[in-house]
């Protein structure tokens, strides 16, 4: 097999999932499996329904489509509102979308007609992360003037925190849906889904801090890694061990550690402050930026050292390791959550799914709480 390979233990996956979702069902909130970090990965969605999952949402149409084209028939949600040319698509793959814009509706309401189907959405509203969303007080003049479409109806509505700002919801944040329920329900308008967030809401839901009205969480990172990246959060009982990353050693040496010459203007990540250590055994991998986030990945052996790389290597440093490594030797990471999508977005990066289930040491997994949750849900 050709490295670099992610390794997917869809059996540690399948035990996330069923223990997040039961904890979930246990408080009455429906735990929607999100499949974009992994491209909906057949592996990866059977694992979700092996677990009793079985409502699915992705925020790209491609990974719609695929998760029809593995044969999965129950709902399907649209997490991005769809741009003007998915609307076909929107309405023939997906049960339902998440949208924040009227046009989106008018775009959606004139396919569903035309294909002659009826399609579900929620109303994102912008609780304060300031990414999509209705703001709150236009929430009621929202709903006025979308009340005639036909083939499209309402479901409920949803918030998102945690994504963007780095904001971590709260129970205020997330109390903003229920009084808005509140106020359309009087008003006439039926909201049967109060759909609280992602991974960030079940660290509240956790510590009995959601708002009683969400019935509904849409779960990504938390079913793949067992944590959440904002918080830090680690969730009992659950793996954070269910990809591996493997890559090859392409060049040994012992070398000077410091760089030699005036360093350009332009920083870059992972690489900007060098120390001088004196001679060091470095490594190169064959392993780059373009196939999985540097800051992302965190060495299986942790007498090794990641230095830093660039778009095709990263250089370790191997001096103190207690293993003799030599050109064409493999080296195994963990990946966080934005190691996992960025490697599942390369196509120089091979998905190998692990079917039986070795039992190796439990990952320690405060290792991932580090802070790159821009690249989060
Ligand atoms: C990605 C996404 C999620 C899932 O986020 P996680 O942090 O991975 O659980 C939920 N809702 C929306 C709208 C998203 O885009």
């Amino acid at each position: 097999m050709r490295l670099p390979m992610v390794k997917i233990h869809s059996g540690k996956i399948r035990h996330n999932a069923r223990v997040l979702k039961e904890q979930l069902n246990r408080k009455h909130i429906a735990c929607i499996g999100v499949t974009k970090g992994v491209l909906a990965h057949p592996d990866v969605v059977n694992a979700f329904l092996d677990a009793g999952i079985d409502h699915l949402a992705d925020s790209r149409i491609q990974n719609v489509k695929r998760i029809r084209d593995w044969g999965f028939t129950g709902e399907v949600t649209l997490l991005r509102a769809p741009m003007n040319a998915e609307a076909a698509e929107t309405i023939a793959f997906a049960d339902n979308c998440i949208i924040s814009e009227i046009h989106t509706l008018e775009k959606l309401e004139t396919e569903a007609r035309k294909q002659g189907k009826n399609h579900g959405y929620l109303v994102m509203v912008d609780v304060g992360d300031r990414r999509e969303g209705v703001l709150p007080a236009q929430v009621l003049n929202f709903m006025e003037a979308v009340k005639d479409f036909t083939n499209i109806q309402f479901k409920g509505l949803a918030a998102n925190v945690g994504c963007f700002s780095g904001v971590l919801p709260t129970y205020d944040h997330i109390v903003v849906l229920e009084e808005l329920a509140q106020t359309l329900s009087e008003s006439g308008i039926d909201v049967p889904v109060i759909s609280g967030g992602n991974t960030s809401s079940l660290v509240l839901a956790n510590r009995n801090e959601l708002p009683e009205s969400v019935n509904q969480l849409r779960i990504g990172e938390g079913l793949l890694t067992g944590s959440e990246t904002v918080t830090g959060e680690i969730f009992d009982n659950t793996y954070q061990d269910a990809f591996r990353l493997k890559a090859e050693i392409i060049e040994i040496k012992k070398k000077p550690s410091m760089p030699v010459g005036e360093k350009g203007d332009v920083l870059f990540e992972g690489s900007s402050t060098f120390f001088d250590k004196g001679d060091r055994l470095r490594a190169v991998l064959a392993l780059g930026r373009q196939d999985v986030m540097l800051n992302g990945l965190i060495p299986v052996e942790d007498d090794i050292e990641i230095e830093g790389g660039s778009s095709d290597h990263i250089i370790l440093d191997v001096t103190t390791a207690s293993q003799r490594y030599a050109v064409g030797d493999e080296v195994e990471f963990y990946l966080s959550y934005s190691a996992i999508v960025t490697s599942f977005t390369s196509p120089y990066v091979q998905k190998l799914p692990i079917l039986e289930e070795r039992s190796g040491k439990k990952f320690e997994g405060n290792k991932t709480a580090h802070s790159d949750s821009n690249e989060g849900g």
